[in-house]
């Protein structure tokens, strides 16, 4: 008897195409077990139950009929709820889109639709995207399943923590300093980030363009290749996408690593880090050796400790542009309660945002003001580029640099709300990749008291296929990321 609860894609779409299991059946098993689960960790703003068993229907018609063999077909998939969905509301975790429904699909959505997948809900995220816990979420708080005291990190939370509880096959996250990443280690499942430009933006609302990047939450190397395959490409409504091709990357799946130079960079482990995390990082990368990459210990990237400034300035200085268009007017919250144009904008803006939104807005308007523009984002923008030159530099003597995804395990709901530096810190090992645009995959590595620990493993530009082949091969050797939560 399989447990419908504990399947990946791989597994789950062999028994479909062998009329082992239907997708309606699948599709229940999952809306069963959210129904079971979600008082505890409340991962879902929306669950879509008459959506998804519509579709569920519709992809056993499918492939009943024999011609289907897309991958994704008939499997549920969950999307954090940044990203727009047609007649579904998408709320962005805020008071600002709590009633907002879009008139159209992000073009993962449209993508995801156009394999068959089954679309079982929304995912609760820290405000527009805007944290490191999804405690910023303006709704509800999400609790991590390994211990439910303890943040499941964050923005992405509720799609690591669907993925980990087995609410939800594989979920969508955006990842615009860590938020993919972060909260699949702190959850223990594989999360990866791919190049700035691998996947459309369009539809995602927007929080650092420049950062920004949509990717999967999945239990395994192979599910991540697979829904990779079905999520990235050109898209000309997205003009920071890039016109190349995109690669079957299940292709690159070999466990084969002889030959692959990696190596490790110092500045990673940084002071403050847990003892365990990175002694358990320490084991995971001597295994990469052990399976035949040439290690190098020693490598270093000496403008990683300016990262996190870096961030704080081009981010919300990215993010106070885009959320200029919440006014109460063209869409989402409106203060309706007075005749002066001015009050109604400046209340829509007090109600509808939260105090993290509010900061980071302050914060970028402050950086862009005249006479502080040239030394807060100029500089900014200047130390980015020495951050990306020095990757540049590295990646010409290596295939690949990994890393712990965070310097901590999960900590306690609560202990970092009220020192937003300390919880910024969560993102210091996350960050320098956004900054630099580079593909980065986070998987689980070991456990700490029963605590999830992740390890990031970090490539070349749009070399996507050699971080998931070292992930692959590491997920081949070891059984960390088969350990479920006991929920
Ligand atoms: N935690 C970081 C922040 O608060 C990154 C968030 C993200 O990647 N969306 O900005």
């Amino acid at each position: 008897m399989v447990n419908h609860n504990q399947l990946t894609i791989h597994e789950a779409h062999r028994l479909l195409k062998t009329k082992q299991l239907s997708s309606v059946e699948l599709t229940k098993a999952y809306l069963e077990r959210i129904q079971q689960v979600e008082p505890k960790v409340r991962a879902f703003v929306t669950v879509t139950d008459e959506l998804a068993l519509k579709q569920a229907q519709k992809a056993d018609e499918l492939i009943a009929s024999g011609d289907d063999t897309n991958p994704l077909t008939g499997i549920p998939a969950l999307i954090k709820d940044n990203m727009c969905t047609k007649g579904i509301r998408t709320t962005c975790s805020s008071r600002m889109l709590e009633n907002f429904v879009p008139p159209y699909d992000a073009t993962v959505v449209e993508k995801l639709n156009g394999s068959g997948a089954v679309t079982i809900g929304k995912a609760n995220m820290d405000e527009f995207a805007m944290g490191s816990s999804t405690e910023n979420s303006a709704l509800f708080v999400t609790h991590n399943p390994w211990d439910l005291s303890r943040v499941p990190g964050g923005s992405s939370g509720g799609s690591a923590v669907a993925v980990a509880a087995g609410e939800t096959i594989y979920a969508l996250g955006s990842d615009t300093g860590g938020s993919i990443r972060q909260p699949a280690g702190f959850c223990s499942v594989t999360g990866l980030k791919p190049t700035y430009g691998r996947v459309s933006r369009y539809g995602l609302v927007a929080f650092a363009s420049s950062l920004d990047q949509i990717g999967p939450l999945t239990q395994d190397v192979t599910d991540c290749a697979l829904v990779l395959n079905a999520i990235a490409g050109y898209d000309t409504r997205d003009s920071t996408s890039v016109p190349e091709p995109t690669p079957d990357y299940t292709k690159c799946l070999t466990a084969e690593l002889n030959g692959l130079k990696i190596g490790v960079p110092k500045e990673y482990f940084v002071e403050g880090m847990q003892a365990e995390v990175a002694t358990a990082i320490r084991v995971a990368i001597n295994k990469l050796g052990e399976l035949g990459a040439n290690m190098e210990w020693e490598v270093s990237l000496p403008h990683t400790p300016c990262a996190l400034a870096v961030y704080y300035i081009i981010a919300p200085s990215e993010a106070s542009a885009n959320l200029a268009r919440y006014d109460g007017v063209k869409y989402g919250f409106s203060y309706l309660d007075t005749d002066n144009m001015w009050e109604a904008l400046e209340k829509t803006r007090q109600y509808g945002f939260g105090a993290e939104v509010k900061r980071r807005i302050m914060l970028g308007t402050y950086a862009l003001s005249a006479g502080y523009y040239d030394a807060w984002y100029l500089k900014a923008q200047k130390v980015r580029t020495l951050i990306r030159q020095e990757f540049d530099q590295v990646f010409g003597k290596f295939d690949a640099l990994v890393t712990p995804t965070s310097p901590t395990v999960p900590f306690k709901i609560g202990e970092k709300v009220d020192d937003p530096l300390q919880m910024y810190l969560s993102d210091v090992c996350t960050l320098p990749i956004n900054i630099a645009g580079l593909p980065a995959i986070s998987i689980p590595a070991g456990f700490a008291d029963g605590l999830p620990i992740g390890m990031q493993i970090i490539g070349k530009p749009f070399a996507e296929e050699t971080i998931l082949k070292i992930a692959y091969a590491f997920q081949q050797a070891t059984d960390w990321h088969k350990r479920k939560p006991n929920i």
